[in-house]
């Protein structure tokens, strides 16, 4: 007798990868299944204007773009819950899905879990989340009209958040631990014709300084060994993202943390598990590429159904 929960698809995660999965699975009539993930709608929900999304000649804002995905995923019968996924087991098909106490089974599995910002691991960051410390310039820089603030990174996130920032902020300084940036040459340029943009070069950040709010930071010179404090009323920390793979580990085959995928395929090292979107793709990291890989995994979920007689 099959399972009456065993589900023909389920798809982790609901960013642009996974909704658009969702989406060409429903349609092809396989009932996905979507646990949304803690951050649902992934890193579109922190973003405002998207210029670059086929189809929106006048932009969209982030949030209203995934809330447009889901409601096209759900018009083709996606069940999409509020959940995460606290637990699996690839070792034997139906693949198992815990989700809190409930446990789920799936025939195959897409994972479209993303990526996370990355933080520095200094004193005072964390306590200071949300009070000054930021990792999303277009979700916070507003709060800061008129404040001196510090970006650190030196790639094209560092140059385009800076850039951003110029709009509300005084000031802004990029601390790099570097004497060269790794952003592309257009995006470098336009940091060092902004006014606004200072940067201090070979140079970490000590500790985030500060009690109810950030005050400015504690900066190092690597070569120099000295320590200076910077004032700054807020601290965007763009150093890259981690893709969210911890529920993986050991049971799918990694590359620095990221999925591997059998290209030009979403095919992962275990049959019948599908990988799509920044969980899979440091490079490219694009709504429109992730909502390509998604569309992927789908056929791909789809044609191994069919090949495995469902
Ligand atoms: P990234 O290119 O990996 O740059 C991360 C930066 O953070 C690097 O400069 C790195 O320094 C620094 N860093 C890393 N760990 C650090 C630490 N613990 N302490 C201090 N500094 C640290 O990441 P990204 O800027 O987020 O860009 C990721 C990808 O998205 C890139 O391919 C980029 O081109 C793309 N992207 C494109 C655009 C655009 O075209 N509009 C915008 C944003 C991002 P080192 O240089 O010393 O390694």
């Amino acid at each position: 007798m099959p399972d009456v929960n065993e589900r023909n698809v389920i798809i982790l995660g609901s960013g642009p990868a996974g909704l658009t999965a969702a989406l060409y699975t429903a349609r092809a009539d396989l009932q996905p299944l979507l646990l949304k993930g803690v951050d649902a709608g992934g890193q579109l929900m922190l973003t405002t204007e998207v210029e670059n999304f086929p189809g929106f000649p006048d932009a969209v804002l982030g949030p209203d773009l995934m809330e447009r995905m889901e409601k096209q995923a759900a018009r083709f019968d996606a069940e999409l819950r509020h959940e995460s996924a606290t637990r699996v087991d690839l070792s034997q098909r139906p693949f198992r899905v815990w989700s809190g106490d409930e446990e789920l089974r799936a025939r195959t599995l897409i994972i479209s879990t993303g990526a996370s910002a990355r933080w520095l691991g200094v004193p005072g960051e964390e306590r200071l989340r949300g009070r000054g410390v930021s990792a999303c310039a277009t979700c916070d820089g507003f709060f800061f009209r008129d404040q001196e603030l510090v970006m650190v990174g030196g790639g094209d996130s560092a140059m385009e958040e800076a850039t951003f920032l110029t709009r509300f902020a005084s000031k802004v300084t990029i601390v790099h631990r570097r004497d060269e940036f790794r952003a592309s040459k257009i995006m470098q340029d336009r940091v060092f014709a902004n006014e606004k943009i200072d940067v201090v070069w070979d140079s970490t950040i000590e500790e985030v300084l500060g009690g109810d709010a950030v005050t400015g930071v504690r900066v190092r010179n690597v070569k120099t060994g000295q320590t200076s404090d910077l004032p700054a009323g807020g601290v965007f920390v763009a150093i890259g993202h981690s893709p969210n793979t911890e529920l993986f580990e050991g049971q799918l085959e990694l590359e620095n943390g990221y999925i591997k995928v059998h290209e030009p395929t979403t095919r992962t090292s275990v049959e019948g598990v599908f990988a799509a979107g920044d969980v899979v793709d440091h490079i490219y990291r694009q709504a429109i590429t992730a909502a390509g890989m998604g569309c992927q995994a789908a056929l791909d979920a789809e044609r191994f159904l069919a090949e495995h007689g469902h």
